[in-house]
């Protein structure tokens, strides 16, 4: 069982999820644009236009731009390998400043918000390029400086995995790069764009405006919250390679906005009072979301775990581990507040944000629920693979932990 796992695991899977999703993020742009979605058709397309690249390289020189800009700056987490990158804090001053900029293109040129819905699948193709050339380099270097008690693994498995936790690329994180600068900032814009080429094409529609401004609410709350994006399994366990990069940089801008994309070309049907009860959901889930994510920040920042959750101190249990060089450290694992609720109540706030989200575009189908379906199914697995990590690290005080806090995701249920 153990080496069909590992067969599976470092040499069937990688290839396979590389080539689907790959082209597959191709073929999905077009069933978004209403466009026939076959492999000629998504060939002809993938290569980019001038409009794209200009777009991409814009939005990659301009995410780079502010990591070099003044502004706070703070080193993030002790790694598992030791290191501690430094990251810029302006995550609020470039998310207001990007979206200026972009009203004022639109307001220049009325008709950007439609090329943009039009090149969208240009727009992927050529950040289907730039990542997968990224990421080439990325293995390639990480090979270069990789460590002696790192064990070679398949080359197809390190392209996707990625090999350093916080590799630079003249003297810019890789990952706040790409996952927070680049691709959830293609989110946002591609988001508001389609709206906006939904409004031109069929009118305003009370529910394709709950889809767009729940989204900018999440995203305005990603960088509010950006410090604690950098405590996260993205930055801390995820090496910088296809899985966390290529992600962020395509399947973000393609999947992630599938349904607002969809709502252009498939006018939403949804009641207003549907409408307002997804707005309502998707509020309380944004928030209850941020809310289970600050908790354990505030938790894990206080001087002895000492702070309040709920009106009351916080409950925890003594944790040990050991690092790579075999010393012992200790920390806290929070058993009280959402924490006590169930172990990754997080995720479930994030599902039901992206459902609310998407419920607006109740009666086209099961198409603009490709995000909220794939969404939970990486959650659920990531559940796993983030307890996986923690039996490893915590042995005994992990199991107690979950003896006490039994449930996952639902309590009860899972
Ligand atoms: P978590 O924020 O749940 O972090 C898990 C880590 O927290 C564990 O590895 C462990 O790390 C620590 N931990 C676990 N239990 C406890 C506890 N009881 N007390 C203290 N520390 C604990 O997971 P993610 O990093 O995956 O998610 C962060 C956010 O990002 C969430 O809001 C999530 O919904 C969102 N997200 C969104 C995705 C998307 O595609 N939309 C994808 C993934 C995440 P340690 O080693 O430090 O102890």
């Amino acid at each position: 069982m153990g080496k069909t796992y590992d067969i599976i695991r470092y040499h069937v899977a990688p290839p396979l999820l590389i080539v689907g999703f790959t082209c597959g993020v191709q073929l999905l742009v077009l069933v978004g644009a209403g466009q026939p979605a076959t492999l000629s058709v998504a060939l002809s397309r993938c290569w980019g236009n001038t409009f794209s690249w200009t777009a991409v390289i814009l939005l990659l020189k301009c995410a780079a731009l502010s990591l070099h800009a003044p502004g706070p700056s703070k080193y993030g987490p002790h790694s598992s390998d030791k290191s501690r990158p430094l990251y810029t804090l302006n995550g609020v001053a470039y998310y207001v400043t990007t979206l200026l900029a972009f009203s004022c293109l639109l307001a220049l040129r009325p008709d950007l918000a439609d090329a943009i819905h039009q090149s969208h699948p240009e727009l992927v193709g050529t950040l289907n390029l730039v990542a997968l050339a990224l990421c080439l380099w990325l293995l390639i270097d990480g090979k270069r400086r990789a460590q002696s008690d790192d064990p070679p693994r398949p080359i197809m498995y390190e392209f996707f995995r990625g090999m350093e936790l916080h590799p630079r690329i003249l003297g810019v994180d890789v990952k706040q790069w790409t996952n927070s600068r680049v691709g959830l900032m293609a989110w946002q814009l591609l988001v508001i764009a389609f709206f906006i080429a939904g409004v031109r094409r069929n009118g305003f529609s009370a529910a394709a405006f709950v889809t767009m401004i729940l989204q900018t609410i999440y995203l305005a709350k990603f960088y509010y919250w950006e410090w604690g994006y950098f405590q996260t399994l993205d930055i801390t366990l995820d090496r910088a390679g296809y899985y966390i990069c290529w992600g962020c940089l395509v399947l973000v801008p393609s999947l992630y906005t599938f349904t607002s994309n969809y709502l252009v070309t498939h006018p939403p049907v949804a009641t207003a009072p549907l409408a307002a009860a997804a707005l309502v959901l998707g509020l309380a889930s944004v928030l209850l979301n941020y809310r289970v994510d600050y908790e354990k920040l505030c938790f894990r920042t206080a001087k002895d775990g000492r702070c309040h959750l709920w009106g009351r101190p916080a409950q925890f249990l003594e944790a040990e581990y050991k690092d790579k060089q075999g010393r012992v450290h200790r920390t806290r694992l929070l058993v009280s507040g959402s924490w006590g609720v169930a172990r990754h109540l997080n995720y479930t706030f994030e599902i039901l944000s992206a459902l609310a989200w998407s419920l607006p575009a109740m009666g086209l189908g099961i198409l603009p629920f490709l995000y909220v379906i794939f969404l939970t199914l990486l959650l659920v697995h990531r559940v796993y693979r983030d307890e996986e990590k923690c039996q490893q690290k915590y042995g005994s005080s992990w199991q107690a932990y979950c003896r006490l806090v039994p449930y996952r995701l639902l309590p009860w249920i899972f």
